[in-house]
């Protein structure tokens, strides 16, 4: 289909990165924010369209990180625009556990059917990633009667005081900030680039700590990201969360598929569980839901997620109107549009423009991904030492030329790709080239 874009979708660079204006923003910003708030990029946007990000200086930018995945569809989508537009004239807010209206029951009865698994599904609608998290954690308490939550190594659940407890990670998403709460525990993941296990042998791995260090029959729930996103977009290995839900159901404890990232069409799919052929009992879902408004869920077995009493769960602005109006466009438009074979397109096209980088760069050490979501390993050639220095420069050298895209990894070592599913070939190609300049320089 052919797309029309309110920005020309071509990178353009009209003055130095970040511009004098933005450099003005800039001072202001350190004189009023908190430096907490940590910035990828000091460059200030005004508008977006697909895959273009326009900053306020006038320089058109390849996105190739959409805010942490959320702009998937692409940026300022008119008909979700139109929709939110809407909603915000008729109705803003009533608190749906006071008095409910529509939006919320058609986001809940989408998500019912686009999650895995063909049983009854209930879902809460929430604010954001780390509160459905949170809440995840919560129902699957109160359902099982046990308190022991498991996540991965490398994953990244949130950063409020619960969920920074269960990110792997301590700088800088916790350190100093503690104490973490109690009964969260960190197992090993598959991760093929670096223990070379097949999944079934990384899965065995996983639970013999677990039997060792926590006991299966203290574990709640045990929550996956299907893709590791901020962990450094870690696949893990065919055949590893199939035991890993055997194992969940043979002792009783919750499998929660954390999609906060992958899910919502990003990896050609509904949601990256899929990938592994397993149905998980809970569902996070969040970034790419809206659009951008702030909407988030847990979806689950209608009996796990009914097991909270009346008032145990919820919060003012959960499920918000116009975040669900935002929500039900962003679901019509991914299926009017053919997105989530969108999403299979760029994977193809990445594989074809960037699959060789390991070959052609020593300091690539590995290009993995689905849809359009990537994960570039940099390590110090003829090595698996992480290289982080690397990624510093790629990112900062891309951003001076026009392109933004993102870090990730423990190590800070794991250039993350992620861009809109509408995203041309053509800008593909030149946000590679851009990138390979970097490359080919610190690979010399
Ligand atoms: C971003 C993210 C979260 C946290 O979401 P916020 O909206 O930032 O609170 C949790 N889990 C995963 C997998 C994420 O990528």
């Amino acid at each position: 289909m052919t797309r029309e874009f309110s920005v020309p979708q071509q990178r353009n660079v009209v003055t130095e990165l970040p511009g004098p204006k933005s450099v003005d923003l800039q001072k202001r910003r350190v004189a009023s924010v908190s430096a907490g708030a940590g910035t990828l990029a000091n460059i200030y946007m005004e508008r977006g369209s697909g895959a273009i990000l326009v900053d306020v200086d006038g320089n058109q930018l390849i996105d190739l990180g959409c805010g942490i995945g959320v702009t998937t569809i692409g940026h300022a989508h008119p008909e979700v625009a139109a929709a939110a537009a809407e909603q915000a004239g008729k109705l803003t807010h009533t608190l749906f556990t006071v008095t409910p209206y529509e939006n919320y029951v058609r986001v809940a009865e989408k998500l019912a059917e686009i999650t895995p698994g063909d049983f009854e599904k209930h879902s809460i609608l929430v604010n954001s990633g780390a509160e459905a998290v949170e809440n995840a954690v919560k129902i699957a308490r109160k359902y099982t009667g046990r308190r022991a939550i498991v996540s991965l190594d490398h994953a990244f659940h949130g950063r409020t005081n619960l969920t920074m407890g269960m990110t792997y990670r301590p700088w800088p998403e916790r350190a100093g900030m503690g104490p973490i709460p109690a009964e969260l525990y960190s197992v090993p993941i598959s991760y093929p680039f670096r223990d070379g296990l097949s999944g079934e042998e990384a899965a065995e791995k996983t639970i013999d700590y677990i039997n060792t260090h926590i006991g299966a029959s203290e574990i709640a729930a045990f929550f996956v990201e299907p893709i590791q996103g901020d962990g450094g977009v870690i696949i893990p290995a065919d055949g590893f969360f199939k035991r890993i839900r055997e194992f969940c159901t043979e002792n009783g404890i919750v499998f929660v598929a954390d999609e906060i990232q992958a899910g919502i069409g990003r990896t050609g799919t509904w949601y990256s569980i899929e990938h592994h052929g397993v149905v998980p009992d809970l569902v996070t879902s969040a970034k790419g839901i809206a659009g951008g408004f702030p909407l988030a869920a847990v979806t689950g077995r209608a009996e796990i997620m009914d097991a909270v009493q009346p008032g145990g769960i919820g919060g003012t602005f959960g499920g918000n109107p116009v975040s669900t109006a935002a929500a039900l466009a962003v679901f019509d438009i991914i299926e009017k549009e053919n997105l989530i074979a969108e999403a299979q397109r760029v994977e193809k096209s990445l594989w074809a423009r960037i699959g060789d980088w390991p070959e052609r760069f020593p300091i690539v050490g590995e290009v993995r991904g689905k849809g359009a979501m990537f994960g570039v390993e940099l390590v110090h050639p003829g090595t698996k030492t992480p290289y982080p220095e690397a990624l510093k420069q790629v990112i900062t050298e891309a951003a001076t030329q026009g392109v933004i895209v993102l870090d990730a990894g423990s190590w800070d070592s794991v250039l993350r790709i992620m861009p809109s599913v509408v995203i041309s070939e053509e800008l593909i190609d030149d946000a590679a080239s851009v990138i390979e300049q970097t490359l080919a320089r610190l690979s010399a």
